[in-house]
């Protein structure tokens, strides 16, 4: 059956159920964003013209909105708990209603449960009963269940499986031997998933899928009335919670803004003043989430303090043109050294609190400084107050890219097919390498038809041979690439090394999540035994990696140049 696109989102608040606080929040930016959906959804449409697409039977199952996980949310949402989460659950839902697939939506075990064709009641169904869905997008809490409810048929399904991981889930920590045995183990990890079948909430680690969720869009005269109504000296902190406040060195920092910037809050309070937060900040308290935009649309800076760590709200601030300013981490924070990232199954360094906003919009928009340096801090401020910046939003976080990238996922993302094409073995003649002068970058230019289904196709290729101690997250950022671990297995052959002129002495094949490598001393080349550890993410002084790039379009990191 073909997917037909969808403008009207009315049944879609009605599949979303109702009672609980999230839901409520999550149903009211739906409908607010409406007009939106269905001028995206026929944007789209232009765009790929008659294209076929197939229509998909899809489950949601928010697993941390279930009572049995705690639903720890729900109760927050009025009082300034992590309301990203919210946003971006809506975002897919809306999403995949729009592009016309088949949508159930499950908070509860006993809805999960009716849904996946399991005897209610206790215990799962011993045997594997087929799963009436295509696809299930679900969280980690939501795995559980779903192991717990599919008994046998959760390994044959789990493929289908998609898991929206806010901070990521690098393959070190998903492979469950690899962890046990090296201490990747946490409390989330070792699924033993393809790492792209994770969905992240900004694109921070390509061993995972980027899902990401959108931002209310300006037209011109919107952007045009914003622009002439800002307050000129209105800043406004990031951060709900009155516990961002205590932040270190405060008074200092606190003492610049308040000599430049009257400082407005949105800190949840009951009914006093939180004591956390000075005299001198006006404080809005929590606010509906079109009054939140209103007052943003007014202020000239938008705050970050440090915490929370890569939400929504900055990408809102900019879009309403405001400056996000925050501040620089020096050691990065990461799960080593922050009780936040604790136990998360990442490795990822975090340089500054947003690091999205610093490295994908960066200046004007966004300025990172080191608050321990109080000049740069105050020269920083003086000059955001001068200078007048446009609204700005990345395609990725408008409706038409979400749109278009969650497309591009459901028609081409398939991890139940059996494993990738074998490497294909590069000879003399025909080499599939097309070798630059210094060697060290390698371009596919074999004809697609040879990893035929390949998705990315494989001619946006393009390898590196990184430094020593360079992840290949970064050695591809460093050529204006991005790392692409679905490539990996075309550079995992001996073949490879001698394309690349790599001078091997012997090769072995191991488990490691930094292989394929080579080892300088000893000029040991490694090849990976275990796909599920091809990892763009991490490095080792002792090992030069072989890393592959591709290219990706302007706006929509997610995709290559010919990925539509
Ligand atoms: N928000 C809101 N009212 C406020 C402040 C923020 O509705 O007073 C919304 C905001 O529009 C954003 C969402 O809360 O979409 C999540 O914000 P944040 O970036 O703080 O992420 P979180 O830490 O909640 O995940």
């Amino acid at each position: 059956v073909q997917a037909v696109f969808r403008s009207n989102l009315s049944h879609l608040l009605e599949l979303m159920g109702s009672g609980k606080e999230s839901l409520i929040f999550m149903k009211k930016r739906t409908k607010r964003l409406t007009a939106q959906w269905a001028l995206a959804a026929q944007r789209l449409a232009q765009k790929l013209g008659g294209a076929r697409r197939d229509q998909k039977q899809v489950l949601v199952h928010i697993g941390f909105l279930t009572e049995e996980s705690g639903d720890v949310f729900s109760p927050r949402v009025l009082k300034g708990g992590p309301l990203g989460e919210m946003v971006q659950w809506a975002d897919i839902l809306a999403a995949l209603y729009v592009l016309g697939h088949g949508l159930r939506v499950t908070v509860s075990l006993k809805e999960l449960q009716s849904n996946l064709g399991a005897p209610p009641g206790r215990g799962s169904c011993p045997l594997a009963t087929p799963l009436p869905f295509d696809l299930v997008y679900t969280d980690y809490h939501g795995l559980q269940h779903m192991k717990r409810y599919m008994g046998l048929s959760f390994r044959k399904y789990r493929c289908r499986i998609r898991v929206i991981d806010t901070f990521g889930t690098e393959p070190a920590y998903n492979h469950e031997e690899y962890a046990t045995l090296h201490g990747y183990r946490t409390n989330w990890g070792y699924w033993n998933l393809n790492p792209k079948q994770f969905m992240t909430m900004f694109p921070h680690t390509p061993d995972n899928s980027f899902m990401g969720f959108v931002s209310e869009e300006l037209n011109e005269t919107e952007k045009q009335l914003i622009k002439g109504g800002k307050a000129s000296n209105m800043a406004v902190v990031y951060g709900k919670e009155a516990s961002i406040w205590k932040l270190q060195g405060k008074e200092k920092f606190l003492s610049i803004l308040n000599k430049y910037l009257e400082i407005h809050g949105t800190v949840y309070y009951e009914s006093q003043r939180p004591p956390e937060v000075p005299a001198f900040v006006k404080n809005h308290g929590l606010l509906p989430q079109p009054e939140f935009q209103q007052l943003l649309r007014k202020a000239k800076l938008f705050i970050g303090f440090g915490f929370p760590y890569e939400g929504p709200a900055p990408l809102e601030a900019i879009a309403n043109g405001c400056v996000f300013l925050q501040s620089r981490f020096s050691p990065p924070h990461s799960s080593l050294n922050h009780e936040f990232f604790r136990g998360k199954p990442t490795s990822r360094e975090v340089f500054s609190q947003h690091p999205y906003a610093e490295s994908f919009i960066g200046k004007p928009h966004v300025w990172t400084v080191d608050y321990n340096n109080s000049e740069e801090l105050e020269a920083a401020i003086k000059t955001i107050v001068r200078t007048q910046v446009d609204p700005y939003l990345p395609y990725e976080y408008t409706c038409e890219g979400m749109l278009e990238r969650v497309h591009a996922y459901i028609q081409h993302q398939d991890f139940c097919a059996a494993p990738g094409p074998a490497p294909p073995r590069a000879r003399a003649p025909e080499s599939p390498f097309i070798l630059a002068p210094n060697a060290t970058h390698l371009k596919w230019a074999r004809n697609a038809s040879l990893a035929p289904g390949a998705w990315p196709p494989a001619h946006s290729l393009r390898a590196w041979l990184a430094a020593a101690g360079r992840a290949c997250t970064d050695a591809c950022l460093d050529h204006g690439l991005i790392c692409e671990p679905s490539f990996f297995p075309f550079l995992n052959s001996q073949d490879a090394f001698q394309t690349l002129q790599v001078p091997c002495d012997g090769t072995e094949s191991e488990m490691n999540h930094l292989y394929p490598a080579f080892a300088q001393p000893g000029q040991e080349c490694f090849l990976q035994k275990e796909p599920l550890l091809f990892s763009c993410a991490g490095s080792s002084s002792k090992y030069r990696r072989l890393c592959p790039c591709r290219d990706f379009r302007k706006g929509q990191v997610a995709l290559c140049q010919d990925c539509l």
